[in-house]
């Protein structure tokens, strides 16, 4: 990594550089320590560029939740560039960076790699360590790379990779080398086609780039099989319970005494906290806290988060089920191109929409990865292949072999 520049997203922590989550909470809040990732990669000697836009505390798709400005998408400026890690995949398709480090809850990294025309990978749960992340939902978050290319993210994700003890869900695994099995063979390989991802309201030319990429990859020697995933149309369901409930418990933090943006003008200390939070916090940011305080009160617990969890497990099960069948699985990483700035905003639901094809992924804890795949109406397309626990090697190679 000796001097390569790499964009940091600014919910990663570096030691004496700001990291403010894109939230007014975090405005002045300078770490006095850095992430692990942070640490291997300037360790490895490369160089920080800047820390990456998002939307606030990682929760949107589109970077407009973002306190201080949203970020555009260079390929054409009046749309958004995705989210949450909408400054990692912007600065990487602009050539502002060569590799940008993003976090994944749901799709943050997948889904703006895909309107950006980039690559970007979620590593499976326990591959890079969360130390030194800013969590928004713990059991789902992922630190991984966007790069222009495959190979810039298996050696940016042979940078981060490996067992942390400051991280209890690190997990302990041999060190391995990204890089080593891209051959751009991928003969043999069985792909699934999940027909549950090809949503209604997705959009056509999406839909045609996807299906012609499917076909360039059975020339490649791949052999392809439809194959379903039942509890797919249940995954928005249970991820907008666990993840809200998750993040109300994180940033439970912030009540102006421990970290970042502090109301003092009052003598009450409930005042003081309630408006702290009230000023601090975005109102996606406080939409989440509220589903999620819900969703775990004494009365709603069972109706809800523990019925989610349940939820999780079938999910999980359908996965194992399918991967019995097939090495891989494709599937368009977003139903949309990118939209205009300001379409979605008003409409939380449609925006939580778009990532359906991406968080039943971080609900089982898989490794995924989005590959611009074409254009429809001159915006990048981006098809997401989804493997087994700890297969990157795979999906690494099988996008190496169609890039
Ligand atoms: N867009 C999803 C959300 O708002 C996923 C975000 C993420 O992966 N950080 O929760």
């Amino acid at each position: 990594m000796t001097g390569i520049p790499v964009q940091v997203k600014d919910l990663i922590c570096t030691k004496g550089i700001l990291t403010t989550c894109s939230s007014r909470m975090l405005e002045n809040y300078v770490p006095v320590y850095d992430a692990t990732v942070s640490e291997k990669l300037f360790g490895q000697g490369a160089v920080l560029l800047g820390k990456g836009n998002m939307d606030e505390f990682a929760m949107g798709s589109s970077c407009e939740n973002s306190a201080f400005f949203p970020t555009h998408n260079p390929w054409d400026l009046n749309r958004v560039p995705g989210g949450s890690s909408g400054g990692a995949a912007a600065s990487v398709a602009a050539d502002e960076t060569i590799v940008a480090l993003g976090s994944d809850t749901g799709g943050s990294i997948r889904q703006p790699a895909s309107l950006c025309g980039v690559v970007g990978l979620k590593p499976t749960y326990g591959r890079v360590s969360r130390y030194g992340l800013v969590a928004f939902a713990s059991s789902l978050d992922q630190i991984g790379p966007v790069g222009k290319d495959v190979m810039d993210c298996a050696i940016t994700l042979n940078a981060i990779a490996g067992y942390d003890s400051r991280d209890s869900t690190s997990l302990n695994l041999p060190s391995t080398d990204f890089t080593a099995g891209l051959t751009g063979d991928i003969k043999g390989v069985r792909i699934g086609i999940p027909r549950e991802y090809f949503v209604e309201g997705m959009e056509p030319g999406v839909r045609s780039a996807v299906e012609t990429a499917i076909k360039e990859l059975e020339g490649l020697g791949a052999s392809v099989e439809p194959v379903s995933l039942p509890t797919t149309e249940y995954a928005l369901a249970c991820y907008y319970i666990i993840a809200p409930s998750e993040c109300s418990a994180n940033l439970a933090r912030y009540d102006g005494v421990k970290f970042g943006y502090s109301y003092q003008d009052t003598p009450d200390m409930w005042k003081a906290m309630e408006t702290t939070r009230q000023l601090g916090f975005g109102p996606e940011v406080k939409r989440r806290i509220m589903l999620g305080t819900y969703a775990l009160s004494a009365g709603y617990y069972d109706a809800y988060y523990l019925k989610a969890q349940q939820v999780r497990t079938l999910i999980r099960q359908d996965f194992d089920r399918v991967f019995e069948q097939v090495d891989a699985l494709v599937t368009p990483t977003s139903p949309v191109v990118a939209f205009p700035l300001g379409e979605k905003m008003a409409d939380p639901l449609q925006m939580y929409l778009i990532d359906v094809c991406t968080l039943p992924i971080n609900i089982a804890g898989l490794p995924a990865m989005s590959v611009p795949c074409g254009f429809s109406e001159g915006l990048p397309v981006g098809m997401q292949l989804i493997g087994p626990h700890l297969s990157e090697e795979r999906l690494l190679n099988m996008a190496y072999a169609y890039e």
